[in-house]
């Protein structure tokens, strides 16, 4: 028996650097440097982890919508250890919303074949943490999301969901979409070996030609969501600083009291 697995990956601006938006109020990607959504790193992890853990034989492929730079996060997750990519890459992808976004992944994976798809819990720039349930009512099948623990037995997926007050021990059968989170267990780092062998693993590129995807289905002009504006957030301003001069303490708890921290 094998076992298809396809882990959804986001290229995302680096947080660490300067984002801005583009003039049309969409986030500029062309300008900026990139990565694998740190959160996304946790899906491909818990994907190579079902691979070791099976007698099956087990493929897992890496998917992601962007531009060409995206590559970048197919080569991450290729030298973590996933076996495959596939990068849909399209000029009339821009300004694509989470439902047009979810088409072209739902597209992409049913040609790809799949048996488990596995996402991260949010991207860590859009963050809606919406497009693994749209995926799951894309496809047909069922979603078992924010998974901090996960396996799969027999042709059905388990997992374990921890809310605030109860954890959930959860499963569906395959084929089925899941979403895991930051607490399903740390990602591993490339090694040098997998960083040389990345560099010879198959990398497909679709356009939505591709994928029987007309251009009216996707792009800003038919995205079902809009940003009306975007504003800078304020510079921070310094703190406040309480010298002790005998009454510092005093101070403090005004400062904090003033804030309702008291
Ligand atoms: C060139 C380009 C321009 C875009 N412009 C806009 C825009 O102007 N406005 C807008 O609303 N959206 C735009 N998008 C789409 C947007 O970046 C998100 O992909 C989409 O809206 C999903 O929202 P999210 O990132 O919050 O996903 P979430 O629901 O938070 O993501 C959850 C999980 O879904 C998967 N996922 C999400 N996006 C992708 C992806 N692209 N590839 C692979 N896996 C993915 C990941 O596993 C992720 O962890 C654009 C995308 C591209 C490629």
């Amino acid at each position: 028996m094998s076992l298809r697995i396809v882990v959804t990956v986001k290229y995302v601006p680096d947080a660490t650097g300067d984002r801005h938006f583009a003039d049309d109020l969409t986030v500029d990607r062309d300008d900026v440097d990139g990565l694998l959504s740190e959160l996304d790193e946790y899906a491909v992890e818990q994907a190579l982890r079902i691979a070791e853990n099976s007698d099956d034989d087990v493929e897992v492929t890496v998917l992601t919508v962007g531009p060409e730079d995206a590559k970048d996060a197919l080569r991450k997750a290729l030298s973590m250890g996933a076996d495959k990519a596939i990068h849909v890459e399209d000029e009339d992808l821009h300004g694509t919303d989470a439902i047009g976004t979810s088409l072209v992944l739902a597209k992409a994976i049913e040609k790809a074949g799949y048996d488990l798809v596995i996402s991260g819990m949010a991207s860590t720039d859009g963050t809606m943490g919406v497009v693994p349930a749209l995926l799951a009512e894309r496809l047909g099948v069922p979603q078992v999301t924010l998974l901090s623990e996960v396996s799969v037995e027999d042709g059905v997926v388990k997992g374990r969901r921890d809310g605030d007050t109860a954890s959930e021990q959860l499963e569906a059968s395959l084929p089925a979409v899941v979403s895991v989170t930051d607490q399903s267990g740390e990602a591993r780092y490339p090694s040098f070996k997998g960083i040389m062998a990345a560099k010879k693993k198959p990398v497909e590129s679709w356009d939505l030609s591709d994928l029987d995807i007309e251009a009216d289905e996707v792009g800003l002009e038919n995205a079902c969501t809009v940003v009306e504006s975007a504003a800078e957030r304020p510079a921070r301003t310094a703190g406040t600083i309480v010298k002790d001069e005998g009454e510092g303490g005093k101070q403090l708890a005004e400062f904090l009291a003033s804030q309702k921290f008291i």
